[in-house]
């Protein structure tokens, strides 16, 4: 069994702090570890910084090496990892056993993507010297990394998107260093991955200051990290709350710098009446299976069901509810989030005109699913009722009709997802809702359920705010590099001095 021994990881080096918090694990031994201070986290960037000449001009060929090598590092340690990981998050070990092997696979995929070279988008427009009235130079462009990065891990996925996890690979890809704010729901898992990637620092014989990891214990660390002048792009996965405060620090620097942050979605699906009339049953089980799936943790957890009112509609929710109810109480990632869930569930019941379908017995950092149903009209007059909850917690909003269904569309905020179930009977119905649900999502999707995200090429995991901080990126899948990387114009350089990626031989 792994036993943290609590210290930052500073560009090399186990450094510990004066002051302590203690972990607050699901079951299992609390461990303490050290409270991040500023200095800490200055001595981490500043560190980031100096390794940046070095990192930044390490060929393709090292970094996928690298990124390798982190990957190899993790499956070394899988059982230690998938223990504390289980044991601070609550989330089974088969869960994280597949979280492990989607955060190496994550970090092969983002090292052939790079070795291909595609994502540099090399561009060359040769001199014309004999151009009239002016003669063309020389001009080539090419993606180059940005500096140090920071990275703030998501709570839900301690291993995928958290200290090894999406953000990190894709700036360590690019050729960025990155700074990783440790989660203070899973401090432990984050050490021991840590020592992972430190191992491969290693054997890479990469710069130091590639990468730290300073744990939090107050919202100091966070602040103080964004601001740094040094830092140059955060990627963040959180609260809508916690993403905003991030982000408005970042806007309000002397140099403003891009945050990534994805934040909350309630990803609604829309339910065509073919679909609803044919399949209603396994469309309703479909969806309590996919609100429950780890106790609703997930970002792209399908939260609100719009359907056409009567008797295919009750039954859907008749069969929703029936479904949910079997579902066991599960362990949620921490207290807080726990009681964020009951909160927004009180919230979400004391709305008018909002019926409870089904309401269980949440207790302590458990979660048990709750069901509500309203009407379309009633849905586009309470704003409470758009919001995230962020847990199994299903809302079914009813249309008298198709414009109806629209209206809903058309109000919707940014979504990560929005889903469709439709027929072949549904295709006229659905058709004008695609141009509506593609400016409001970064993924839409026919007969299925956005849990699931595939870390592909084509992946967009994003969307317009408040689902991200920046709609024209993702977190998730080999697009997210591009976050960290800049186009820099080369005008009549001489070869010789160009990026090795933009010679001639590159
Ligand atoms: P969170 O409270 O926003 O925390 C995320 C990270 O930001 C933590 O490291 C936290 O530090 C830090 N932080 C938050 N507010 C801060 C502030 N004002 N100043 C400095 N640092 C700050 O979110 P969470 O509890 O981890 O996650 C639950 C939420 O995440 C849910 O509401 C869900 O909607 C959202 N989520 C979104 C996605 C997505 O992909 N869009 C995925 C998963 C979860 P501490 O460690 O000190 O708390």
């Amino acid at each position: 069994m792994f036993h943290p021994h609590g210290k930052h990881l500073i560009a090399g080096q186990w450094v510990a702090g004066s002051d302590h918090f203690p972990s607050s694990p699901a079951s299992g031994e609390s461990y303490d570890f050290s409270v991040g201070r500023v200095a800490d986290v200055n001595a981490a960037v500043e560190a980031a910084e100096a390794a940046f000449a070095a990192y930044s001009s390490t060929s393709r060929a090292e970094r996928a090496a690298f990124l390798h090598a982190i990957a190899d590092e993790i499956e070394a340690r899988a059982d230690g990892i998938t223990a504390i990981g289980s044991q601070e998050t609550g989330l089974p070990e088969a869960r994280l056993q597949g979280e492990c092997g989607r955060t190496t696979g994550q970090l092969r995929l983002f090292a052939e993507h790079i070795l291909q070279g595609d994502y540099l988008d090399r561009r060359h427009d040769k001199a014309l010297p004999d151009r009239v009235p002016l003669p063309r130079p020389d001009l080539r462009m090419v993606q180059r990394p940005i500096g140090p990065v920071a990275v703030f891990g998501a709570s839900n996925f301690p291993l995928a998107f958290s200290t090894a996890g999406g953000d990190t690979a894709a700036a360590l890809a690019a050729g960025c260093p990155v700074v990783v704010k440790g989660h203070s729901a899973h401090p432990g898992t984050g050490e021991i991955i840590a020592e992972a990637i430190l191992a491969a620092v290693e054997r890479c014989k990469m710069p130091a200051g590639v990468f730290s990891l300073i744990q939090g214990g107050n919202r100091q660390v966070g602040a103080a990290l964004v601001q740094h002048p040094l830092i140059k792009a955060v990627g963040f996965t959180g609260s809508l709350g916690g993403g905003r405060a991030l982000f408005d620090l970042c806007a309000q620097r002397p140099e403003p710098i891009p945050f990534f942050g994805e934040l909350g979605s309630v990803n609604p699906m829309f339910i065509f009446d073919e679909a609803l009339n044919a399949r209603g049953d396994d469309l309703a089980k479909g969806w309590a299976g996919s609100l429950t799936m780890g106790a609703g943790q997930f970002c792209t957890n399908p939260g609100i069901a719009v359907l056409r009112a009567g008797p295919e509609a009750d039954r859907f929710i008749d069969t929703a509810a029936a479904a949910l109810a079997e579902s066991p109480a599960q362990t949620m990632l921490t207290d807080g989030i726990a009681q964020a869930y009951r909160d927004g569930q009180r919230r979400m019941a004391g709305v008018e005109g909002v019926r409870e379908v089904l309401a269980t017995d949440s207790q302590a950092r458990t979660a048990t699913p709750f069901l509500y149903t309203t009407d379309a009209q009633n849905w586009l007059s309470n704003e409470t009722l758009s919001g995230e909850v962020f847990g199994p917690l299903g809302l079914v909003v009813t249309v008298a009709d198709m414009d109806e269904m629209r209206a809903v569309a058309h109000s919707l905020e940014g979504q990560l997802t929005c889903t469709m179930h439709l027929d072949d009977g549904d295709s006229e119905t659905a058709a004008p809702f695609l141009p509506i649900l593609e400016r409001k999502a970064g993924r839409v999707l026919a007969n299925g359920f956005p849990t699931g995200v595939e870390v592909a090429d084509t992946m967009v995991h994003g969307g317009p705010y408040p689902a991200s901080t920046n709609f024209g990126a993702t977190s998730v899948g080999t697009m997210s590099i591009r976050r960290f990387l800049r186009p820099v114009c080369y005008q009549n350089i001489p070869e010789a001095l160009l990026p090795a990626d933009l010679r001639d031989d590159a």
